[in-house]
């Protein structure tokens, strides 16, 4: 008797499941007991499932994540202002999903692939859900190619390869969306999607990006994903999913794909508020226990695929904000034990005018450094030691009134150094111009220059040295070593330009 319950029952899952799950429970209504801050309570809906959406009237969404034997909590994907308790809700039997596709390119939606430009509704191949699992680690190869961020501190010292994630961590306003808006303005023509994923953000500081990535151009190949701070508590939730859902379609068809997550901080904040009005225990800081599995599944499924899966890539750029520098608070630990490594941007060079702002002694990068080019690893090898000695020395020297001749030059070589390493926002340099300048420098050509000229001359060996040796700047960008004459051939036309800029200013 009870076996033959058993078969029935599995026949009747078996066929629901083979035409889709909503078969199982069609017409499920329930009622909503409670909603408020995003969050609704509701009472019925006996037979939903686990992250099942939840339709309320006019069409709105919510996703169930808490079952409970009595009530079911529902976190809402738009706005509630309109819903009361009271009102009678749908089970819909489908799991949250997005579109995905080429037509995603040029826009700017959010995770439900509502359009927030103000254009045509998205054209889209499919829908995907927000979650899927991570590739297997069969199915993952080495980081092996570099990504170029355009930047010389991070291309030189803390180089981040293809398929890995890297941290940028700092406090407010030190320039960490600025690292990762330049490194998208860098892709242009390299055959790379990006996709900026803004979360819990102000909408101007949102469109603020929108529009300096339409003024470099760098639009038609990127995606932006937002859910600003106005948006509810399980919108901001989902959205980095989602967006992880966007670029995942790119890359399982082979394709190198960037995400920026902007930020991470406001996202555990988003998941904090959800927990707490569901009532669940709270743990460090208030977070629930399970904040690092909610960062490390969703950073786990940026990789770069074996060649039998396609060999595409997804490379993660999370961003972190800290208070007063803290880097050993809650998140930024647990953010740094998921990633391959930290840029970290420092208050405190920021207001020195450093910029970008970047404390190559904190920052690291555990993947990268294999995949940068061989003729930039004989520019860049030495530079983080020697730049490092330098700081230790300026530092002690501060006291000192008389200075040996060797730590004086020493000093100057390193403020020559650290000039060079100051640059613009918005304006990334190609991979040889960035290596051109820092053999220059490391071959002193500018120690006897005034600090003030640095820049000048910089530019002037950009100049000269990509027009005078195209030959010689592809190869360097494409991975082959340089013979010592070939090294000659770049210093005679950097040691010219920089004669140019004395002429010029006449020292
Ligand atoms: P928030 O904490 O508000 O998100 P943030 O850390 O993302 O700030 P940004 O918005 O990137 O910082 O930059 C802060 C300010 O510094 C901006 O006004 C930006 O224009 C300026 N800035 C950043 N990098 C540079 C740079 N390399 N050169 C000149 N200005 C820069
Ligand atoms: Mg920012």
């Amino acid at each position: 008797m009870l076996q033959e319950m058993l078969d029935d029952t599995i026949a009747a899952l078996r066929s629901a499941a083979a035409r889709g799950t909503s078969e199982l429970h069609p017409l499920e209504t329930g009622t909503v007991s409670h909603i408020g801050g995003g969050i609704a309570r509701i009472k019925g809906l006996p037979s939903l499932t686990y992250e099942e959406l939840v339709e309320f009237p006019g069409k709105q969404l919510g996703i169930a994540i808490n079952l409970e034997p009595d009530e079911i909590g529902v976190m809402l994907l738009g706005d509630s202002a309109s819903l009361t308790a009271g009102i009678e809700v749908r089970a819909t039997g489908r799991e949250a999903d997005t579109p995905v596709g080429e037509g995603l390119l040029g826009r700017v939606i959010d995770a439900t692939g509502r359009v927030l430009d103000h254009g045509k509704p998205v054209r889209f191949n499919e829908r995907r859900p927000f979650e899927r699992p991570a590739p297997a680690i069969m199915d993952r190869a080495p980081v092996t190619v570099p990504l170029e961020t355009g930047i010389k501190a991070v291309d030189a010292m803390i180089p981040i390869g293809r398929g890995q994630r890297e941290l940028i961590v700092g406090d407010r306003q030190t320039g960490k969306t600025s690292v990762a808006i330049d490194t998208i303005i860098n892709q242009q023509g390299k055959q790379l999607i990006c996709i900026y994923c803004a979360v819990g953000q102000r909408g101007t500081a949102v469109a603020r990006v929108v529009d300096t990535l339409r003024r470099h151009d760098a639009l038609p190949y990127s995606i932006v994903v937002v859910a600003s701070d106005e948006d509810p508590p399980g919108l901001r939730f989902v959205t980095p999913y989602a967006a992880t859902t966007m670029a995942e379609y790119f890359m399982e068809k082979g394709r190198d794909v960037l995400i920026v997550y902007d930020d991470l901080t406001r996202h555990a904040r988003a998941y904090r508020e959800i927990s707490l009005l569901l009532r669940r225990p709270p743990g460090r800081e208030a977070y629930p226990g399970d904040i690092f599995y909610i960062h490390s599944r969703l950073l786990e499924r940026s990789t770069h695929l074996h060649g039998d899966r396609g060999g595409g890539s997804l490379t993660a750029l999370p961003i972190i904000e800290t208070q007063a520098q803290d880097i050993s608070a809650y998140i930024p630990t647990n953010l740094i034990s998921i990633t391959d490594g930290q840029v970290y941007l420092s208050p405190t060079l920021f207001h020195k005018g450093l910029l970008p702002a970047i404390d190559v002694g904190k920052s690291v990068s555990r993947v990268g450094g294999r995949t940068q080019f061989p003729a930039f690893r004989a520019v860049a090898g030495d530079l983080r030691l020697s730049y490092a000695q330098f700081e230790e020395l300026e530092t002690f020297a501060r006291f000192a009134t008389r200075l040996d001749e060797e730590t004086r030059s020493t000093i100057e070589h390193g403020r020559r150094v650290r000039e060079v390493l100051k640059q613009p926002e918005h304006r990334p340099l190609r991979t040889a111009a960035q290596i051109v300048v820092l053999k220059a420098v490391n071959a002193g050509l500018f120690d006897d220059l005034d600090l003030d000229d640095v820049s000048d001359a910089e530019y002037r060996i950009q100049r000269r040295v990509l027009g005078e040796l195209p030959e010689l700047c592809a190869r360097m960008e494409s991975g082959r070593v340089l013979q010592d004459q070939e090294w000659s051939r770049v210093l005679e036309a950097a040691g010219n330009a920089v004669s140019e800029t004395k002429r010029g200013s006449g020292s």
